[in-house]
Parts: C-alpha cells; structure tokens; sequence
C-alpha cells in the first residue's frame, strides 16, 4: 500500500537519506510534506524533486524568501510557518508515516503530535524520548501509534528481538540490550589530550556522517548515554539490562542477549539507509542503496569496555535514568546548552561534561507530571546551564 510521508528535518544528515531511499521506491511511497529551518535553498530543490504538498518553515521572513524560490520554478506548494505548522503536518490525516528528524529539544512538539495522531513514527529524534519518556510512550499507546527506531542501535536492537517484544511477550528470554558504541574520534585520547580538542576535531566523526550536535555527542559519548535512555522507553528495559559495549569499527550495530546464552546481532556497512529503509518498509525489506557487507575485507571486530573517567556523559546519563523523573529531562537540556557552547568555542571539550554535571546537581529532577511540567524543567534546566556557562567562559578570558 501506498505510504503517504511527513519528513520533519528534510534537510538534515536523517531527512536527505530517507528521501535518497524514498526516491528508489516511487511505488510505495508518496511525500506529503517536508520541513526545514534554514537551508532554504536545499529544501526548495527537494521540494522540485519531490512535489509535496506543503512545506514547513521556521517564520515569516523565511516564508517569502521560499515562496519566491517556488514561483521562479512555477512550483505549488502550501507554506506553514512556526511549530503550529510542524504540528499540523505531522498530523494530517493524509499522512500516514511520519519520519521525525529535528534534531533536539524542537522535535519533541511535532513527534509528539504525530504519536497523538496514531501515525507511524520513524523516530530518529531520540532527544524527544529523552526529555519525555514515559509521557511519550504512554501516548503512543493511548493512540494506537507505532513508534519504530531509526537511531542504528535502536533499529538493531529491534531487529534481534522476538516479534511482539515490549506488548507484554512472556518467557521471551531476554537477558540484556548491548548497545555498540564506536567510542567516537578520541576513543585512544588521553584526559590531558582531552582537553585541548577542538569543534572541528570533535564533528569528524570516524565512521558516521552525521548533523553537527549528535557528533559532538558522540565524541563525548553523551549520544551512547542518550541511546541507553532511549533504549529504557522503546524496549521496557531497565537500565541494569542495557550495557554499552565498545565496538570500533561500526559494523555490528546492536545485540540483544539471551538466557540461554545467545547473542543476537545485527551487522550491516554503517550507513544510515539501512535502519531508514527497514523502518519505512517494515516488516518488509526493501533495497536501499547501501552496498552489501564484504564480511572477507572486513578485518577484526573488537571489543572494549567504556571508560567512564575519560567519558563522564555516559555516567551521568546511567545515573539520570536511575534517577527518572526530571533528571534525563535536565540532563537533555543541559547537554544541548553546553554542545551548542562549546560549537561557538565558549567552552572547552571537557567542561560539556562539567555543565551537565553541575545542571543535574542545582536543578529539580522530581517526577515528570505533565508534558507542561517537562517543558517548565527543560525551559529552567536551560536557564541555569546558560548561567554556569557564562560564569566559567568569563574566567576563561
Ligand atoms: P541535522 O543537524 O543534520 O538536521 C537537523 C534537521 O532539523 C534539519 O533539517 C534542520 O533544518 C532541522 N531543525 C534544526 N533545528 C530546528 C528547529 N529549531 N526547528 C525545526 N527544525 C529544526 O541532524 P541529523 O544528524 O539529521 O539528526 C537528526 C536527529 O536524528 C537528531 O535527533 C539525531 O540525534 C538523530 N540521529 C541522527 C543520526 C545520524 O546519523 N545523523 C543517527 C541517529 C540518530
Ligand atoms: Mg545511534
């Protein structure tokens, strides 16, 4: 059947290779609407590409500038504005599936509506999950949505489970979710090399090519933190059953374990594609583009524990999902204050981890009551990540 699409974050690493799958399969899938915040330019040549029916865009100015871009290519297409907007296409009751790829704390809204508004969820938008777990999930439920895993560990984890896994599937087995983690561009660093790593250094990702905020979440390993939160609110699991396991070359994207000693895994060349054109298919299997793994050119899979000392993200994040409540929330919004920081070279590398810390400490993480009080958390966590950034940036002068 044909699935009708709203791509949130058209634009992005997520967006341009869900409609680079998209356009191999003109059969199955139709776009509906795609939103952008400002690359303006590449968002009205995929608009000439893929004809849909509306376009989000993030004000006013933004608006104009697009529809002029449209009328020298004598192109139709409605432009919405704002997050009414993105709330309003990811809705629609012509859609049917919804890939949700803004990255952060922006995403939440528009996912949010679509999950409320029954759809098939592509998540990529793992900060939404972060900031509003249980309060994600449950809407979900309540709405009869189907939420399926785009981040590659998510989207591996769900492949190696049994088929029902999370709706309550009794004697499945299941053990523990292993998380790969690449251990990202300084893996071999020292602490004292940590200190001096800079913007450029910290987006070169070794495997991935990825938007500018989730490299640098894998070079601190908060994006592995992320992940395992993540993994809490898809699967059910708590975080004593999700381990991170060190895995270089990228080539095993996640293993679910066993009782009886089994160890599930999906492998595949890492590249983005794969979990995209899985989760669009689902539960069919579809070509992507990605070129098949050459197992006898692919020399020696490794294994490592995290370090924890030299990656504190990942520590802190265990400890806010042991926490619950407001404290991933904080974790969340601190994170993305102090990334955007150090991006604008206001901080160093070493004090994201710091800020998040200190956030985590001076904010309120009781339990989450509404969606209302999330935002009021994030909104505050902001505030006091800002106001630590600011007092540590001016000694650094
Ligand atoms: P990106 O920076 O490349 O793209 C982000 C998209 O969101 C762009 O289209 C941008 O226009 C839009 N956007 C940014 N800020 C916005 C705002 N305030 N309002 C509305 N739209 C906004 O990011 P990405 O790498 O594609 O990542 C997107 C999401 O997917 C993130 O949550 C990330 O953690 C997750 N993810 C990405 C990858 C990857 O390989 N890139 C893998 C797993 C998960
Ligand atoms: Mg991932």
């Amino acid at each position: 059947m044909m699935q009708t699409l709203t791509i949130l974050g058209a634009t992005g690493s997520i967006g341009t290779r869900t409609l680079d799958v998209v356009a191999r399969h003109p059969d199955r899938y139709r776009v509906f609407a795609l939103t952008a915040f400002r690359q303006l330019d590449r968002l009205a040549d995929q608009i000439a590409a893929f004809r849909p029916q509306c376009a989000v865009v993030p004000d006013l100015a933004a608006r104009d500038t697009l529809q002029s871009m449209l009328a020298e290519r004598q192109i139709q297409c409605e432009i919405l504005v704002g997050e009414s907007g993105l709330c309003e296409v990811a809705a629609h009751r012509d859609v049917s599936t919804v890939m949700a790829a803004i990255v952060g704390a922006a995403g939440l809204a528009p996912t949010l509506s679509a999950v409320r508004a029954g759809k098939r969820v592509l998540l990529a938008n793992k900060e939404a999950l972060v900031m509003s777990g249980r309060i994600f999930m449950d809407e979900a439920r309540r709405a009869g949505a189907t939420v399926l895993p785009i981040d590659s560990e998510h989207n591996a984890v769900f492949q190696s489970l049994p088929a029902g896994f999370g709706y309550g599937l009794p004697n499945s087995g299941v053990t523990k979710l292993l998380l790969t983690a690449s251990g990202g561009p300084f893996r071999t660093w020292s602490g004292e090399q940590l200190k001096s790593v800079t913007p450029d250094q910290a987006v070169a990702h070794p495997n991935w090519v990825m938007g500018r905020k989730i490299s640098v979440d894998s070079a601190t390993m908060m994006n592995k933190g992320l992940e395992v939160i993540e993994a809490r609110w898809l699967f059910g699991v708590g975080g004593d059953r999700i381990d991170v396991v060190i895995h270089p070359q990228s080539v095993i994207h996640s293993m679910v374990q066993y009782a009886d000693g089994s160890v599930l895994a999906q492998l595949g060349n890492p590249d983005m594609r794969t979990p995209i054109a899985h989760a669009l298919a689902y539960p069919d299997r579809i070509a992507s583009g990605v070129e098949p793994l050459d197992l006898a050119s692919t020399v020696g899979l490794t294994f490592e524990k995290p370090d924890l000392t030299r990656f504190p993200c990942l520590g802190l994040a265990y400890a806010a999902l042991s926490a619950d409540g407001l404290a991933p929330t904080v974790l969340n919004a601190a994170n993305e204050v102090a990334v955007a920081a150090f991006l604008d070279r206001k901080i160093p590398f070493l004090d994201i981890a710091t800020t998040v810390a200190a956030v985590l400490d001076s904010c309120d993480t009781g339990a989450q009551e509404s969606l209302e009080h999330v935002l009021a958390a994030d909104a505050a966590a902001r505030e006091v990540a800002q106001a630590f950034i600011a007092k540590r940036s001016r000694s650094y002068v």
